[in-house]
C-alpha cells in the first residue's frame, strides 16, 4: 500500500486521472499524470454532461449508490474550480424531462416512478398540458411526461479546462505526448511504467486511468480488462436562451440546452473499436430523432459536431480497486456512459483507497476482480470481442 508523500503515477489524463491526481495532491502525494495525447481531450472532452444515468433504474443498487455519492460532491466541486481557477463548470440544475409519445417502442414511466421513489429522487408526473408548458418545444402528439427537476449538467470542456488550470497552478506534474508502454515490476510488486521513448518513471502506486484504451493497455500488462470503446456521436445546434430549458431524453436520443443557447444533440451507440470520425446514418438518426420530438428546433442552425469513446465495459458498471495479482497497480476505468458524474466519488475513493484508506462503501460490485456478467442493456451495443 502507498502511503502519503508516496509517488503515484497516473496513466491518463482524462478526468479520471485528473481528478484522482487533484485528490491525491490534497491528502500529500505526489501525482504525476502522464498523457499520451493533450490533457482532457478524448472522451471527458466529448461527452454531454449529464448528471444522472441515462437509464438508471437499469443498474444495481450499488452503482445508484455510488452515483449518489458523487452527485452530492459537484456542488462543492464545481465552487473549489471556480474559485481556484476563475473558470465555471457551468454545473446548472436544468432538470431533466422524459416525455412519451403514442409510438413509444418502450414505455419506462413505471419503472422511472418506482425507482425514484425507492431512493428518494423527486420526480413530478406531467400529463399533456404540464409537458407541453415545461418543454413547448416538444412534439404535439406527446403524451405526458416525467419530469426530475434536480437533475443536473456541466459543460465537459470547462471542467476539463478548470481541472488542467488548477493542476497546473497547484504544481501537480503534467507530461503531455507522453505514452505508457508497459509496467516495471521488482520483486512481485509494480513501481513504475515504461514509456514508449524507452524511458522509465518510478513510483510506489500507478493508477491506470486511460478510459477506453485500458482494456488495450492491461492486456500489454498481463492483466484481463473487459474495457473497449462505445463510440459516440454529438451534434451541436446553436440556439437562442430558453428555447429549450431541461434536458430532454427519450428512447435512443437527448438533448441538453446549454445556459447560452446551445443545445446537444446525441448521442450514437457504436461498436466500431476506434474509429474516428461523423458518419452520415448516425448524425441522420439523432436529427431524425430531433425532428420527431421537437419539430420546432428543425430550423436551428448546426453549429458543431464530434465523436468521443466511451469506455464501455460488458456489465456497464466501472472497474475500481486494486488488481491483485499485480499489487502497486490499480484501476479506476470502464465508466462507461458515467464517467463525469461519477468522476467525484471515484477520485475522493481511487485516492484515499491508495494511500492506504479503505472505502466507507462496499466496493466489490467494482472490482476489477469481480466476474463480470454481460448485460444486455447496460453492456456492449452489440457483441464484439474483449481485449
Ligand atoms: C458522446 C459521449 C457522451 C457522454 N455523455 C456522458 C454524460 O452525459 N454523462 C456522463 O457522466 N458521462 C458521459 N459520457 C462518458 C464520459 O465522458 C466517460 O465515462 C469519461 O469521460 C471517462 O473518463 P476517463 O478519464 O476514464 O477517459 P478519457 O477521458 O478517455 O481519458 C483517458 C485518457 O487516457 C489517455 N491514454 C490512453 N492510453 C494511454 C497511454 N498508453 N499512455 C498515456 N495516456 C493514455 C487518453 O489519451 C485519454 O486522454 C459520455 C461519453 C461520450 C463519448
Amino acid at each position: 500500500m502507498a502511503k502519503k508523500h508516496s509517488r503515484v503515477v497516473i496513466i491518463g489524463g482524462g478526468i479520471i486521472g485528473c481528478l484522482t491526481a487533484w485528490r491525491l495532491a490534497q491528502h500529500g502525494a505526489e501525482p504525476i499524470i502522464i498523457e499520451r495525447g493533450r490533457i482532457g481531450h478524448e472522451s471527458s472532452w466529448a461527452g454531454a454532461g449529464i448528471l444522472c444515468p441515462i437509464q438508471p433504474w437499469l443498474y444495481p443498487d450499488a452503482f445508484t449508490r455510488l452515483i449518489e455519492a458523487s452527485l452530492a460532491l459537484y456542488p462543492d466541486l464545481q465552487k473549489e474550480l471556480q474559485s481556484h481557477t476563475g473558470i465555471s463548470p457551468q454545473w446548472l440544475k436544468s432538470g431533466l424531462i422524459m416525455p412519451f409519445f403514442p409510438d413509444d417502442a418502450v414505455n419506462h414511466r413505471q419503472a422511472a416512478i418506482d425507482w425514484s421513489n425507492r431512493f428518494g429522487w423527486q420526480i413530478e408526473q406531467l400529463d399533456t398540458r404540464q409537458a407541453k408548458e415545461a418543454e413547448p418545444a416538444l412534439a404535439d402528439d406527446v403524451q405526458g411526461a416525467l419530469l426530475w427537476p434536480d437533475v443536473g449538467q456541466v459543460r465537459n470542456p470547462r471542467l476539463l479546462k478548470a481541472l488542467r488550470t488548477l493542476l497546473q497552478s497547484e504544481g501537480v506534474e503534467i507530461r503531455g505526448q507522453t505514452e505508457v508502454e508497459g509496467l516495471i515490476e521488482k520483486a512481485g510488486r509494480v513501481c513504475g511504467v515504461c514509456l514508449t521513448d524507452d524511458s522509465t518513471l518510478e513510483a510506489d502506486a500507478v493508477l491506470l486511468a486511460a478510459g477506453s484504451w485500458s482494456g488495450v493497455l492491461g492486456k500489454q500488462f498481463g492483466i484481463s480488462l473487459p474495457i473497449k470503446p462505445v463510440k459516440g456521436q454529438i451534434v451541436l445546434l446553436k440556439s437562442q436562451p430558453g428555447r429549450l430549458t431541461h434536458i430532454v431524453k427519450h428512447d435512443r436520443v437527448y438533448f441538453v440546452p446549454r445556459r447560452d443557447g446551445r443545445i446537444l444533440v446525441g448521442a450514437s451507440m457504436e461498436s466500431v473499436d476506434f474509429k474516428r470520425g461523423n458518419t452520415v446514418v448516425e448524425m441522420h438518426g439523432l436529427l431524425d430523432g430531433l425532428l420527431r420530438l421537437t419539430p420546432q428546433l428543425a430550423h436551428e442552425q448546426i453549429e458543431h459536431q464530434w465523436m468521443g469513446f466511451r469506455p464501455g465495459t460488458p456489465d456497464g458498471l466501472p472497474f475500481l480497486g486494486p488488481i491483485h495479482e499485480k499489487p502497486g497497480l490499480w484501476v479506476a476505468s470502464g465508466h462507461y456512459r458515467n464517467g463525469v458524474a461519477l468522476a467525484p466519488i471515484t477520485a475522493k475513493i481511487m485516492s484515499g483507497w491508495i494511500l492506504g484508506e479503505q472505502p466507507d462503501m462496499d466496493m466489490a460490485c467494482f472490482s476489477p476482480n469481480r466476474s463480470v456478467q454481460p448485460s444486455s442493456v447496460l453492456g456492449f451495443p452489440d457483441s464484439v470481442e474483449c481485449p
